[in-house]
């Protein structure tokens, strides 16, 4: 039994909503071991976010340092590290992002610690805590534990119900992280956009190869700003310059989980369907009746997507 600590992501002075699911699955395991589930900030005038952290998880520790204005892997995994000594921890987790995936294995090889990728679940196993996480696309799901003192998990965040908040917590103040010499932040390209995030958005209407042009994705922008969504996209479409490459679903794109997920003229291969497949609903259009994309498809509706998208979008 000791302290499971979640690190916090956050952007310009907000804490990004993964944090709040690595806190639900912090709090699955405490369940099990009995441990304190203690939050870590890391920042630069992130005061606010610390405190924001505190209504979720009681306690935080809040280290600010020039060192953490941007996110860098070479300044956040020895502080991560240093703390997770400090306080005994037995668990270190952070969402499964592309800033948690990049730092957080190099905390595990620094504590010479555990590392388990992409939790989707927490179970108890002989006394211990155990772990279940997608292998092979996710086509099959590998139960793992791990021996060392210290394990760090990175959480798939769609996998756990983001914690409501509401406790009465503290914020630990500390300063005086070191800002590595041998890594530079040289710049952030932050795509503004009026739609909800991708991988937080309740509703994601996403387009594949079968619209053939940039401009075609119009009808599936029509239809997500109609429903309030954010925009997904095949690999293939991203490929072939019909989408922007942050707008990919799928194995090596974003692992989404909507309430509705609506697929217009994708085919659904699996690399895609590793992806998407645990959204709530799923909606399928597609002019091929035998396109695999039906058999994980709630509502199918094969039609043009020329013709049905349209439709629907000025129906609703
Ligand atoms: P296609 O398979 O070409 O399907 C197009 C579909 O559109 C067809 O089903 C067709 O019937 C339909 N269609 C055509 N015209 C219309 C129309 N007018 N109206 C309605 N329907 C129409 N893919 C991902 O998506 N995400 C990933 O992260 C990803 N990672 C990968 C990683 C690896 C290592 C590999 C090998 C592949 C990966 N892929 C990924 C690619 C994946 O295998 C597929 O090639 C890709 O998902 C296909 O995209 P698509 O369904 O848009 O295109």
């Amino acid at each position: 039994m000791g302290t499971i600590l979640v690190v916090a992501e956050h952007l310009e002075g907000k804490l990004k909503a993964a944090t709040l699911n690595t806190v639900a699955f912090a709090n699955a395991v405490s369940a099990i071991d009995g441990g304190d589930v203690v939050g870590l900030v890391l920042g630069a005038g992130a005061e606010s976010v610390a405190k924001e952290l505190a209504a979720h998880c009681g306690r935080v520790v809040y280290v600010d340092s020039p060192a953490f204005k941007d996110v860098l892997a070479e300044a956040y995994a020895p502080a991560v590290a240093d703390i997770a000594k400090e306080l005994g921890a037995t668990v270190v987790a952070a969402a499964s992002t592309s800033v948690g995936k990049d730092y957080l294995p190099r905390v595990a090889a620094t504590l010479d610690g555990g590392m388990i990728s992409d939790a989707i679940a927490v179970f108890e196993h002989d006394g211990d805590v155990a772990y279940k996480r997608p292998v092979l696309s996710g086509n099959a799901i590998a139960r793992v534990k791990s021996e060392a003192d210290v394990t760090c998990v990175t959480v798939r965040t769609t996998a756990f119900e983001a914690t409501t908040g509401g406790v009465s917590g503290t914020v630990e103040s500390r300063s005086g992280a070191a800002t590595p010499d041998n890594a530079k932040f040289v710049a952030f390209h932050l795509v503004k956009s009026d739609r909800p995030e991708l991988t937080e958005a309740s509703v994601v209407v996403a387009g594949g190869r079968g619209l053939k042009s940039a401009e075609a994705f119009g009808i599936i922008e029509g239809l997500a700003d109609k429903l309030g969504g954010a925009v997904g996209a095949s690999r293939a479409a991203v490929d072939s310059g019909y989408a922007p490459n942050d707008w990919q679903v799928g194995q090596t794109g974003k692992i989404v989980a909507p309430n509705l997920y609506i697929a217009v003229a994708i085919s659904g291969a699996i690399q895609h369907l590793a992806g998407m497949k645990g959204s709530k609903t799923i909606v399928a259009i597609n002019k091929d009746a035998e396109a695999p994309i039906f058999q994980v498809a709630d509502y199918g509706l094969v039609a043009d997507a020329f013709n049905a998208v349209p439709e629907l979008t000025s129906k609703l």
